[in-house]
Order: C-alpha cells, then sequence, then structure tokens
C-alpha cells in the first residue's frame, strides 16, 4: 500500500488566497489594512526561519507585517515592555512573540502581558482558557493547521479514535481539545505512556508532535492510518538518511546536495508503505502554521477594529 500525500502546501496556498481577499474585504468595506508584529528575542537560527518566512507570507497576502529584532541579552522586563508597547498600539492588530525565548526571560510574564485579542498564536493563558471553554476566537496556529489539513482532505474526524504523541502547551494540548471539540475519541500521549504501541496502533488518525526524529514507524501505524507528522528535525547522517529516504530516490539527491534534510517525527518510509494518509516533513504541518497565522491576524483585525467602531 502507498499512503496518500496530504499535500500541506497546496492547501496553504489555497488559505493565503483566501485570506488575501478578505485583506481586500477589509480594505474596501474598513479602510484598514491589517498589521501584524512578531518580536523575535535573540538569534536562534530556526526561529530566524521561521520569522522570516512569517514575514513574508504576510507580505504575498497584503497583511503589514514588521519583525521587531531584540537582543539575546534582552532581559525579562525589555521584552515585556516591547510586549506592552505593541499592546498599547492602536495600529497593531496581530502579535506574535517567538518562541522559545532566551533562557534568562521569564515566558510565562512576557506571554501575561501579551493583550489576548492581538494574541494571533492563541498561547496566552486567556486564550488557553477560552479554548478550553470552547469560546476561542481563533486557535493556536499548528493545532488549528491539522484540523484545517483534515477538513480539507474530507478526512472525518467526528467518532474516530486520535492519538497525539506529545502534550506541549503549543501542540498537544490544544491540539487534543480541538478534536474533542470536534467529536473524537482523543489519547494524548507522552514521555511516560505506559505502552507507545498499543496506544498508537489503536488509532483512526495519529498526530506525532514529540519532537524525536522518525520516533514512529511502521510497528505504531496500524493499516490504512491517517498519518499526521508534526516533528520538524534535521537529520545529518547519510546512513540514516539512506534509511529514512529508501525508494525516494529525489529525497536521497536532496540529501546529498544539501548534505542535510528534513525528518518528522514519523519514519518516512515505513509510514509510506502502511498508512492510508500521510502529511510529508517538509510540506505537511508547516506551510499550515504560517496560513493559520495570518488567518488568525485578519480575524483579530475584524474583530477588535469593527468592536471599537461600535
Ligand atoms: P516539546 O519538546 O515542547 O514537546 C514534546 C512532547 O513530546 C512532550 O510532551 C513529550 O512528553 C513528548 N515526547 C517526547 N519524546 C517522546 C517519546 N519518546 N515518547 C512519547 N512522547 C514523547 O515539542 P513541541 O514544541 O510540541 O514540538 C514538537 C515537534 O513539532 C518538534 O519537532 C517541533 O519542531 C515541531 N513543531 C512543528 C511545527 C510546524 O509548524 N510544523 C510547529 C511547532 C512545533
Amino acid at each position: 500500500m502507498s499512503a496518500r500525500i496530504l499535500d500541506g502546501k497546496a492547501i496553504a496556498a489555497a488559505i493565503e488566497s483566501e485570506v488575501a481577499s478578505a485583506v481586500q474585504d477589509l480594505e474596501k468595506r474598513l479602510g484598514l489594512t491589517p498589521r501584524l508584529c512578531v518580536v523575535l528575542v535573540g538569534e536562534n537560527p530556526a526561529s530566524q526561519v521561521y520569522v522570516r518566512n512569517k514575514a513574508r507570507a504576510a507580505g504575498r497576502v497584503g497583511i503589514r507585517s514588521e519583525i521587531i529584532r531584540l537582543p539575546e541579552t534582552s532581559c525579562t522586563a525589555d521584552v515585556r515592555r516591547q510586549v506592552e508597547a505593541l499592546d498599547a498600539d492602536s495600529d497593531v492588530d496581530g502579535i506574535l512573540v517567538q518562541l522559545p525565548l532566551p533562557r534568562d526571560v521569564d515566558e510565562a510574564e512576557v506571554m501575561g502581558r501579551l493583550d489576548a485579542d492581538k494574541d494571533v498564536d492563541g498561547l496566552t493563558a486567556v486564550n488557553m482558557g477560552r479554548l478550553l471553554l470552547g469560546t476561542n476566537p481563533w486557535a493556536p496556529c499548528t493545532p488549528a493547521g491539522v484540523m484545517e489539513i483534515l477538513r480539507r482532505s474530507d478526512i472525518p474526524v467526528e467518532g474516530k479514535k486520535v492519538t497525539i504523541v506529545g502534550r506541549s502547551n503549543i501542540v498537544g494540548k490544544p491540539l487534543a481539545l480541538l478534536m474533542l471539540r470536534a467529536h473524537a475519541t482523543v489519547t494524548l500521549c507522552h514521555t511516560r505512556t505506559a505502552n507507545l504501541e498499543e496506544e498508537t496502533r489503536r488509532a483512526d488518525i495519529l498526530v506525532a508532535a514529540a519532537g524525536r526524529t522518525a520516533l514512529l514507524g511502521a510497528r505504531h501505524i496500524s493499516p490504512g492510518t491517517t498519518v499526521i507528522d508534526i516533528g520538524i528535525n534535521r537529520v545529518t547522517s547519510r546512513q540514516e538518511a539512506e534509511n529514512f529516504f529508501a525508494g525516494n530516490p529525489r529525497r536521497l539527491e536532496q540529501f546529498e546536495r544539501n548534505g542535510s534534510a528534513l525528518v518528522g517525527d514519523v519514519h518516512p518510509a515505513e509510514a509510506q508503505e502502511c498508512a492510508g494518509a500521510i502529511t510529508p516533513v517538509p510540506g505537511g504541518v508547516g506551510p499550515l502554521t504560517v496560513a493559520m497565522l495570518l488567518l488568525n491576524t485578519v480575524d483579530a483585525a475584524r474583530r477588535r477594529r469593527t468592536a471599537a467602531r461600535r
């Protein structure tokens, strides 16, 4: 069996075009262009790439965006002051604080200052509480992206057994809540789960968000399962690449050319054989995370600015 590939890039492109229309509509009806500010503290290389991708995507759909860079040596008060200044600026619709913050910056303290109505990543305590109660205006971008991939690929969630591997605050936990709201029966696994294989094999939809290269392989996946791979891990070993990309000469060539490749938390060659459908890495969940940020930003702008007019 060869798994159906769930093309995140194509789905994200469709969402981007919808967002671009929504931006034009806001400009025409209300004379406003949404504005997104991304706060980047320090030099984390992965964060630099993510932030650049987000700013570029905002530009593509007509959202005004800016990256506010603070030095690695910033203290909690520096970052907090920056967030408070953006909260107070009525021309800012969305604020995203790129995580992780440097070790010495208190993340809870910074996120606690972020205005929930501008928190387009949906990660403040207020928005997490709203998510739990089902009153959230939008959802954290990566979990929301997973729901969107399933919806737009006509893969039903209602009544299905969903197993999520990973219980982080930004991915696993909020995704469990969204799945529950979509009427799935949810199992949340983590490092202390007693028999991971048994839990994952029960799933109709298996979501990997552990941050462990190819943690889940053939023995974890029952035939026909839909596999959503959220992990992003860089592989530099040729031997590993040959194992992960067996039967995929294009990816092996790319690895040879670049000296590294991205692999998710699911073994790509093994999943291709046994899953019913799978999101590739790269090109699966990643593009959706960015697309949902754009969607949330337009939503935040519409809600806040129309409320201000009432
Ligand atoms: P995290 O490190 O905060 O959490 C990992 C979770 O996985 C933990 O709850 C841990 O208990 C669980 N876990 C780790 N090893 C395990 C094991 N062997 N068995 C069972 N559970 C295990 O990570 P995160 O921030 O949730 O990110 C997870 C992965 O998703 C990372 O690879 C990250 O890069 C990726 N990610 C991708 C996107 C995207 O847009 N595609 C967005 C966010 C995160």
